[in-house]
């Protein structure tokens, strides 16, 4: 995985990772502009479903996404945007 670094911007790495839940882990990042040199942390988690699985594990227990944000999601697909710019609002 790749993320932007929160200081300079650029491009920061995972270098390593750990599972902390079976819907949540740790990544140890890297900035990759050598004149910055940030390394750091962050979590990454499952937030809600969009699409139920097929082979559900019983012990994973999401949110489903309500109707408005699946036809938010379909909207900004249709029109071609990126799904990180649906706006938070209709995160309910
Ligand atoms: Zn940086």
């Amino acid at each position: 995985m790749a993320t932007k670094c929160a200081h300079c911007g650029a491009v920061a790495h995972t270098r390593s990772s750990r599972m902390l839940s079976p819907v949540s882990q740790e990544e140890y990042f890297q900035c990759t502009n050598i004149a910055c040199g940030h390394t750091f942390t962050a979590i990454r988690e499952h937030r809600e479903t969009l699409s139920p699985s097929a082979t559900p594990n019983p012990q994973v227990r999401l949110p489903q996404a309500s109707r408005a944000k699946l036809a938010a999601i379909r909207m900004a697909e249709r029109l071609g945007e990126d799904r990180d710019q649906i706006p938070l609002e209709l995160d309910s």
